[in-house]
């Protein structure tokens, strides 16, 4: 047949040639070992956990061998669209401190090798959907989609009552041939008939051949070569996913591909492609999928109904990005935990990430594990930067109390540096929800008593300490000076002022220094534990902090 007729007819508007298109995406200038690395995510709405895995390989990769990191957005499947999706998409990973320097951003795109979105690009895989057909690598399929539909529902119903299965293969391969058999004369009266088709590429002859391959984690690969002649370009002529790989990784000049491993079966498909198409592969590279445990401790994939399997999940929850980051790095290279303990403040973008390092098995989700993480980033942050993150989780989530953190920021910041910035900092809370319920007790109007007083010790007895607390009480006493203060009231109420000599001979005395300081903790703070006395009255600052004390007294 006369594949150049057939390919005119198929898409007598398409004048571009694949040579123009070469000199329109031209090799990018890299240096010796750049890589390339894209995310390619479907904008369903959702982003899914899993897929932070391939983002953050993806840059890591690219920018540590100081290459290119893109975002292209796959959008050919307009069925599952959702309406705004992109956007959220670009934001949700921002957030996740996932950093392009190409592709869609919040208003549009930026890059050279645009456009970055599937449905944008339509012009261009047909022209190399011309010159296969020109080739004689692909051909037209007239059947309308309603059969095609069909044809796939009674495949999965064969594949699900597995009767049969070579009978069913047998069948899919004469259709096949059949199809791949049209002639010129019948392609045209279809066209002018006015027929939608699908373009189907012209598979290998036999799978008995293999074709070998190395994904960079899984090793090398022998794949049986691809025998089945699959859709490139739907009816509506927009291209299936292995069709628009192949074009778009080679036009924007991908270097390595990292994608997860439910794309490993369609492998010997995008190499078959690749080879078709005279363009080189890019290496490539299968994610294991993301497991949780299930009810019976067997492990099942994360999947979409499952807590967590949502990225907006966390910060919901309130995980701060960089916790989530910093779990997934540990999920990512086992050798990354033993170097965050000899480097405690680095940025994770320091960690010398390795393909090698990555597991084939999977992952498992685990959200103790997570839970520990993030209550160590938690701990080294800065205050100003827990305020922050707190103040942009409480807005969205508890907006009452963002009120109150935006109304005194030093205030806050004050409350929230307790503790921080030594050897062995203060680990109250893991996530940004729970920093309400660490630090409510500095605000009147969150302020409640979680504890009772203690019943050893009668009313009287502590309403004495508290007023001679009260009668004593001096704001700009040191924090030696202010403990040596407390003694003395012990040691004038019967208390002992030192915890050990009480334990020599605790009937001597009505307690310990120690019970006194919870009786002032208590009035004060509500609770029976508290960070350092000293400190919460210095935040507290005077006025409140004796109001507080009267008001217990009087209570009492
Ligand atoms: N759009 C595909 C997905 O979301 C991308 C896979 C790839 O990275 O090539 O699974």
């Amino acid at each position: 047949m006369d594949n150049t007729r057939l390919a005119d007819l198929l898409f007598p508007d398409v004048v571009q040639t694949p040579e123009e298109l070469e000199e329109i995406y031209p090799a990018r200038v890299l240096p010796e070992g750049a890589k390339v690395t894209r995310f390619a995510p479907s904008p369903t709405g959702f982003v899914h956990f899993g897929g932070l895995f391939p983002a953050m390989v993806g840059e890591r990769l690219a920018h540590q061998s100081g290459g290119v990191f893109y975002l292209r957005i796959e959008d050919t499947d307009a069925k599952r669209e959702v309406p705004g999706a992109a956007q959220a998409l670009v934001r949700t990973l921002a957030r996740y401190g996932v950093r392009f320097d190409e592709g869609v951003t919040l208003d549009g795109e930026r890059g050279d090798y645009g456009p970055y979105k599937q449905s944008m690009r339509v012009g261009i895989y047909r022209v190399y959907a011309k010159f296969l057909v020109r080739k004689g690598l692909a051909y037209p399929c007239f059947s309308t989609e309603e059969e095609i539909e069909e044809l796939r529902r009674f495949d999965k119903k064969e594949e699900l009552k597995n009767t049969d299965w070579t009978q069913a293969e047998a069948r899919r391969r004469a259709e096949q041939k059949e199809a791949r058999e049209i002639t010129f004369e019948e392609a045209k009266e279809h066209v002018e008939k006015g027929e939608p088709f699908v373009l189907r590429i012209r598979s290998a002859e036999n799978s008995e051949r293999k074709v070998r391959v190395t994904d960079l984690v899984r090793g090398n690969l022998e794949l049986p070569e691809n025998d089945e002649d699959f859709v490139l370009l739907k009816s509506d002529g927009v291209p299936t996913y292995h069709f628009a790989h192949a074009v778009d990784d080679h036009l924007m000049g991908t270097t390595h591909v990292v994608r997860g491993e439910e794309w490993l079966p369609s492998l010997s498909k995008h190499l078959q492609l690749f080879a078709y198409l005279g363009f080189k592969p890019p290496k490539y590279m299968h994610i294991a999928q993301i497991m949780k445990l299930d009810e019976k401790g067997g492990k099942k994939k994360l999947s979409k109904r499952d807590m967590g399997a949502n990225l907006d999940d966390y910060s919901r929850m309130g995980y701060p990005a960089q916790s989530v980051c910093e779990y997934v790095m540990t999920l990512l290279n086992s050798n990354y935990e033993e170097w965050r303990s000899q480097n405690p403040d680095k940025p994770y973008t320091e960690f010398p990430f390795s393909v090698k390092k990555m597991s084939v098995s999977g992952c498992l989700f685990d959200f103790d594990k997570l839970e520990d993480v993030s209550r160590n980033v938690l701990s080294k942050m800065r205050a100003e930067e827990v305020y922050s993150l707190t103040l942009e989780w409480a807005r969205e989530n508890d907006p009452a109390f963002g009120e109150i953190l935006a109304g005194n920021r030093d205030y806050a910041c004050a409350i929230l540096a307790i503790g921080r910035g030594g050897k062995k900092p203060r680990k109250d809370y893991a996530r940004l929800s729970e920093v309400k319920d660490y630090m409510s007790f500095f605000y009147d109007e969150l302020f409640e008593f979680r504890d009772g007083p203690d019943d050893r010790f009668s009313k009287e007895e502590i309403r004495k300490c508290l007023s001679d607390f009260l009668e004593n009480y001096d704001e700009h006493a040191d924090s030696a000076a202010w403990f040596e203060g407390v003694k003395r009231i012990s040691a004038q109420n019967c208390f002992c002022p030192d915890v050990k000599v009480y334990k020599e001979n605790p009937k001597a005395y009505k307690g310990h220094v120690g019970d006194v300081s919870s009786f002032i903790r208590l009035a004060l703070t509500g609770r029976l534990n508290s960070p350092d006395l000293y400190t919460v009255l210095q935040i507290l600052g005077k006025e409140r902090a004796l109001a507080r004390v009267k008001r217990y007294i009087d209570a009492l």
